[in-house]
């Protein structure tokens, strides 16, 4: 299953890839991700990230092209895997949609997930990540028993550098202009598939299982 999962900041797409990693056996990429631990290993291009992220803005279309074709190159990504956070420009799209084609593994679907813009800002302000198991938590909608797990272990429940509120409608605004356009991309394509994002991890990740 070769999925891409399009969506605004805090609609739940690292959430449900994860969860569909775990329950399919299929990788997870996000350039989201990958971008932070270059920035964290403090590589010289992990540097140059770094600033554009902590803005909001998006790193350069041909950077993030380089390490998606690394990484679509990799064992593990041959049967199929969940694109978490990218494309996010036309340009990515077309760039993946030539990738794939010269690997000659089209993609399955888009899948959007659809989430309420007030939901949206509490999922991205209430957002921490425990630093000792790495679960992502929220303060406004995980159960306080599993916020006082991490802390009574002796873990901080850490705020991403991107996710105060400056950055955070900054990067909605990014997202309203560059990638909203690319649900009518997938559209045209006949490859989209929505999914209504409101609710529990639970309860989307069953609406998300059925579409696919
Ligand atoms: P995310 O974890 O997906 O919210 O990504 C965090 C940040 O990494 C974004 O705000 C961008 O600065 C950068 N980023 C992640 N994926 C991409 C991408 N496909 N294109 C450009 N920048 C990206």
């Amino acid at each position: 299953m070769r999925i891409v999962l399009l969506g605004a900041p805090g609609s739940g797409k690292g959430t449900q890839a994860k969860k569909l990693m775990a329950d399919k056996n299929i990788p997870q990429v996000s350039t989201g991700d990958m971008l932070r631990e270059a920035v964290a290993a403090g590589t010289r291009f992990g540097l140059k990230a770094k600033s554009v992220m902590e803005a909001g803005n998006l790193v350069p279309d041909d950077v993030v092209l380089g390490i998606i074709s690394e990484r679509l190159a990799q064992p593990d990504a041959q049967d199929g895997f969940i694109l978490d956070g990218f494309p996010r420009t036309r340009q990515q799209a077309l760039d993946l949609e030539e990738l794939l084609d010269q690997m000659g593994t089209p993609l399955d679907a888009a899948v959007l997930m659809d989430v309420d813009f007030d939901i949206l800002l509490k999922r991205l302000t209430g957002r921490r990540t425990c630093s000792l198991t790495g679960k992502l938590l929220n303060v406004y909608f995980s159960p306080q028993e599993e916020l006082d797990a991490c802390t009574s272990a002796g873990g901080e429940l850490i705020q991403r550098e991107d996710d105060n509120e400056e950055t955070i409608s900054n990067r909605l605004e990014v997202y309203r202009e560059n990638t909203e356009p690319l649900i009518e991309f997938y559209r045209k394509r006949g490859k989209l598939t929505t999914v209504d994002a409101d609710g529990t991890i639970d309860e989307v990740y069953e609406r998300f299982a059925a579409a696919l």
